[in-house]
């Protein structure tokens, strides 16, 4: 059962801009309504070290998301502040150590079915701009690449939320400690999983 899918989990951020824009509930809300459990929670202000670690612990990190950006200037027919990858994610980095460090942030883990897809697909893209409407960043932020980019600062899109099932369990292991992370039964579980539906009638 340890390997169901509907065991998958998650790690969700609530950046510094989210919880300032007074966003916390709404987002924990949409993660809520859609079957997802939240098994762990905490609030803190992360140390830089601790943000720089946690975006490097996927070795490929910097050359995929230097190439994400490449693309994301070139599908809007811009020019990219360099053709290196690895160039622009060393900024990227920097940016957002300041970033991730300039107020309290909430850390979550979800789980429940497919939990990395749902929930990437509820947040939206990582450039507000471009994010879909009805996902979180479409609906509540109006970042872009280019005003970032522009002001040498990280784009912010109100939360970080894991890329793979990977990156996930790296994630959760780096920012809670196994006791943090709580295993129980919630009640809506038997109508979302249960194969039988046989708990139901009287
Ligand atoms: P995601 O958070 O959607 O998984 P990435 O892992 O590619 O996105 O990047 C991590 C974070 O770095 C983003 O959420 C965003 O805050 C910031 N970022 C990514 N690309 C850029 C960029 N080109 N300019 C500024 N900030 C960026
Ligand atoms: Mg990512």
């Amino acid at each position: 059962m340890s390997n169901h899918p509907s065991k998958e989990r998650t790690l969700v951020i609530i950046k510094p801009d989210g919880v300032q824009r007074t966003l916390i509930g709404e987002i924990i809300k949409r993660y809520e309504k859609i079957g997802l459990k939240m098994i762990a929670l905490k609030m803190l202000v992360p140390t830089i070290e601790h943000i720089e670690k946690h975006y490097t612990l996927d070795p490929e990190w910097r050359r995929i998301t230097g190439e994400k950006t490449i693309k994301g200037y070139q599908s809007k027919g811009l020019t990219p502040p360099s053709m290196d990858p690895l160039e622009i994610t060393a900024k990227i980095l920097e940016n957002l150590k300041k970033y991730m460090t300039s107020g309290p942030v909430i850390a979550m883990v979800w789980q429940g079915a497919h939990a990395v897809e749902i929930v990437r697909k509820i947040t939206g893209g990582t450039e507000p701009l471009t994010s879909d409407t009805g996902t979180i960043r479409g609906d509540f932020v109006l970042d872009s690449y280019q005003m970032s980019d522009g002001d040498n600062r990280a784009v912010r899109n109100l939360i970080h939320a894991s890329g793979s099932v990977k990156e996930a369990e790296m994630e959760i292991n780096h920012w809670f400690k196994p006791e943090e992370v709580l295993n129980y039964r919630l009640v809506q579980e038997q109508i979302l999983y249960d194969v039988n539906l046989d708990g139901i009638l009287e």
